[in-house]
């Protein structure tokens, strides 16, 4: 059994090299993976583009036509303040999208024990109707859709610095598709307060964490031992996908959360004791120094590889106002 790594060159064909969210992030993890002890164990596999009628069945045709138009001229373009789009970008973002489909199944059907999709451009911020926050379209949402239809229950992990606005907006009205994230608050994009917790027979199974600046590894540490990961073990997923941002690393520039590069590979540790058929799509994450080394961090307990990277920071450890207050919230559901 393996870890697939799912990567093309192609994702660069979505640059802008003065934007944070540019070619050189996957540069440098590709980099950094590579002079990794157990890179030679790694599966390295090329995506395939996703169909367009996948594509519309989470997105909106007017949302869709918007990236399509912009993508077939010979210019970038900006969909909003910050988000650009460039040539290609239609292929560009559905290969990013084709290739979480990919490794989902890939990892359900047992041809990979687990797998991380090396993709840009992110997708977690993108809603239904709209692309946003760097996001084109939503990877870890439409690749979740997909493999619902089976009848498979998955549970999205977010730990990016930033809230999944797009993907709690898709799933917000269902129970077969679980959202848990921990971000930033008050940060971009607004969301994710405690009390967004599902609607409809969806209610209970949207669980936010807003954490506060300067909040590390051992404040998160205890929302996952003491809310996510009991709700996870009750809700018994078939499928873990992570939507795995850097961002939340304590040197990113665009964070203000303080996760240690071990942090990482510590919570796939945690959730492999849930469910170990697991899924991480690259979200945010800015810092190049960085970002290749939490990556490796992953992957290398992903492939039972565990390392520790010397990484300290000091932490805000005050979190008990907000487990207080998500225990009352989320206790009305689960056994927490
Ligand atoms: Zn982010």
């Amino acid at each position: 059994m393996t870890t697939s790594i799912i990567f093309t060159e192609e994702f660069n064909n979505h640059n802008n090299p003065g934007h944070p969210e540019n070619a050189a992030r996957l540069n440098t993890m590709m980099h950094d993976l590579k002079e990794a002890p157990f890179y030679n164990e790694l599966k390295i596999i090329k995506p395939e583009i996703l169909s367009e009628k996948i594509l519309s069945e989470v997105h909106s045709q007017r949302m869709i036509n918007q990236i399509k138009d912009i993508s077939s001229t010979d210019e970038s373009s900006w969909i909003d303040l910050d988000t650009y789009v460039c040539p290609k970008d239609y292929e560009t973002a559905r290969l990013a999208a084709g290739a979480v489909l990919q490794v989902c199944k890939q990892v359900l059907l047992g041809e990979a024990e687990n797998a991380y999709a090396l993709v840009r451009p992110p997708g977690h911020h993108a809603t239904r109707e709209r692309s946003m926050g760097f996001c084109l379209f939503n990877n870890t949402a439409i690749a979740a859709y997909e493999i619902a239809k089976q009848g498979k229950k998955i549970l999205i992990m977010d730990f990016d610095v930033h809230h999944g606005n797009g993907t709690q907006d898709v799933f917000y009205d269902r129970k077969d598709i679980m959202y848990q994230s921990f971000h930033l608050s008050p940060h971009y994009p607004g969301t994710g307060d405690i009390l967004e917790v599902g609607e409809g027979i969806g209610e209970g199974y949207t669980i936010n964490a807003p954490l506060s600046y300067g909040n590390g590894v051992k404040s998160t540490t205890k929302i996952l031992d003491e809310i996510f990961l009991p709700v996870a073990k009750q809700f018994k997923p078939d499928l873990i996908i992570f939507s795995a941002g850097y961002d939340s690393h304590h040197q990113d520039p665009l964070g203000g959360l303080r996760l240690t590069t071990n942090f990482y590979g510590n919570i796939i540790k945690k959730y492999q004791e849930v469910q170990p058929k697991i899924v991480c799509t690259l979200e945010g994450g800015y810092n190049l120094k960085w970002i290749g080394k939490c990556l490796v961090s992953q992957i290398a307990q992903l492939s039972g590889n565990s390392i520790k990277i010397k990484d300290t920071v000091k932490e805000d450890e005050n979190i008990r106002q907000t487990l207080v207050k998500i225990k009352d919230e989320i206790g009305k559901y689960w056994k927490i």
